[in-house]
């Protein structure tokens, strides 16, 4: 075996299968990884059903995310990041995620829809104005894009941004914000022009623009820890100075941004498919003989193993995206790739949880049902299930 892989490597540097792909993370990315865990495994695993029963969202666990730096994770460290990059935040949110997804998709949204685009479309002012806050977690980050009337089709928005003087006027209600009530910085999709694509602008939004309120609060299934509303903007007077990268240039960063974003949600779907692996492999492994043997039933063995194949298939997924990424290389359909099997693998990981652990798994207060009803959304947000289909279906059928 050795001998026929040094063949077919001779003369081909950097054909050897070690050399090419390794799967292990760096030492200091397992570091990190282990700093991550022991973080939301103290900080927010014991709180965490509560937290949800509650509606509570979790400040003050937010605000130790931030003294250990998880808010500023792709922020180069110029503008006082960390710069560990997108793999770096996968594997960060993984962790965050398999304790609470609700704290998990506060951070991932501040991260990646938020310090991410600033960094790579903002100006220096904007981001000597807006860092110091945002990477300390003085401020939380909100990415206003969905209406009403634009969900999926995105490009189908109305919110208006008229033109006067020095500034822009915005008008009209954004939808179904995470972390809306809690943020001091909006990004803001508004229409300057009829070009359906062209004609979005991305704004910089501050929560202390007069004109900036905060409307209904949704009730939901899952991730009820995270506070998802309605922004209203009723003549928001926005400086020409708060746009973030070019006029018109809106929908590109739109797009670009949720690239990153969904290998966040990829993250957080690995987070709570193991979470309920976990679980599972907890129950089982308590099944024994007098001898030690196992005897859980061979279906819910089969189960188990094909959910930890499937996480693992669908990490590895996870991670080449964030690679590209961090290499600065397009990665939208490996991005949605990444989400589209992790978040599928995270619904079934947790119907399967609830259904194996039974009466403890449904009861009324478990881990497994919240994980149920939080996986949910991951097949939703940042781009439905058939989305994730259509962008990884364009990709195949541009090659
Ligand atoms: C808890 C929560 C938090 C959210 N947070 C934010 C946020 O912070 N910022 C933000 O801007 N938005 C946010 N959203 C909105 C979210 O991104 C949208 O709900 C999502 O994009 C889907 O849009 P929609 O709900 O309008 O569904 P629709 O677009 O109406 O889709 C309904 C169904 O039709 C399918 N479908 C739609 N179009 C197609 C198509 N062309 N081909 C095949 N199937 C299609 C979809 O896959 C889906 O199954 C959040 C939503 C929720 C529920």
């Amino acid at each position: 075996m050795t001998d026929v892989q040094t063949d077919h490597a001779a003369g081909v540097p950097g054909a050897r299968s070690s050399q090419v792909v390794d799967f292990a993370l760096s030492p200091e990315l397992e570091a990190f990884r282990t700093r991550a865990r022991e973080f939301a495994q103290s900080e927010l695993a014991p709180h965490a059903n509560d937290w949800d029963a509650h509606q509570t969202f979790p400040r003050e666990a937010v605000a130790k995310a931030a003294a250990q730096g998880f808010l500023k994770i792709t922020i180069p460290q110029a503008f006082g990041g960390t710069d560990l990059g997108n793999l770096a935040g996968c594997v960060m949110l993984e962790e965050l995620n398999a304790a609470c997804a609700s704290t998990g998709v506060t951070v991932s949204v501040h991260n990646s829809l938020v310090c991410s685009p600033l960094a790579k479309w903002g100006t220096q002012e904007q981001q000597a104005k807006y860092f110091p806050k945002l990477l300390e977690g003085e401020w939380l980050g909100a990415y206003c894009l969905s209406e009403a009337g634009s969900g999926s089709d995105a490009a189908a928005l109305v919110c208006e941004a008229k033109a006067d003087g020095d500034d822009y006027v915005l008008n009209g209600p954004k939808l179904w914000i995470t972390t809306g009530s809690e943020a001091g910085l909006y990004i803001v999709f508004a229409r300057t022009g009829e070009d359906r694509v062209k004609g979005i602008t991305a704004f910089l939004v501050e929560r202390q623009m007069p004109g900036v309120g905060i409307g209904k609060k949704e009730r939901k299934l899952g991730i009820k820890a995270s506070p998802t509303v309605e922004i209203t903007l009723e003549n928001v007077r926005v400086p020409a100075s708060n746009l973030l990268g070019e006029l018109g240039r809106g929908f590109t960063i739109a797009l670009d941004t949720l690239d990153g974003g969904r290998l966040g949600i990829a993250s957080q779907s690995l987070g709570i498919a193991r979470a309920a692996l976990e679980l599972i492999r907890g129950h089982l492994a308590t099944q024994v003989d007098h001898k030690g043997r196992p005897t859980a039933s061979q279906a819910h063995q089969w189960e188990m193993a094909d959910i930890a194949a499937d996480l693992d298939a669908s990490r590895f997924l996870t991670w080449r995206a964030a690679i590209l990424r961090d290499q600065g290389k397009p990665c939208g359909p490996e991005a949605a790739m990444a989400k589209l099997k992790a978040s599928l693998l995270a619904n079934r990981a947790a119907r399967s949880a609830v259904s194996i652990l039974g009466a403890a798994g449904g009861g009324l207060t478990g881990t497994a049902e919240r994980l149920l009803r939080d996986a949910r959304i991951c097949e939703i947000y940042e781009g439905a299930t058939d989305i994730q289909r259509l962008v990884v279906a364009r990709g195949e059928l541009a090659r």
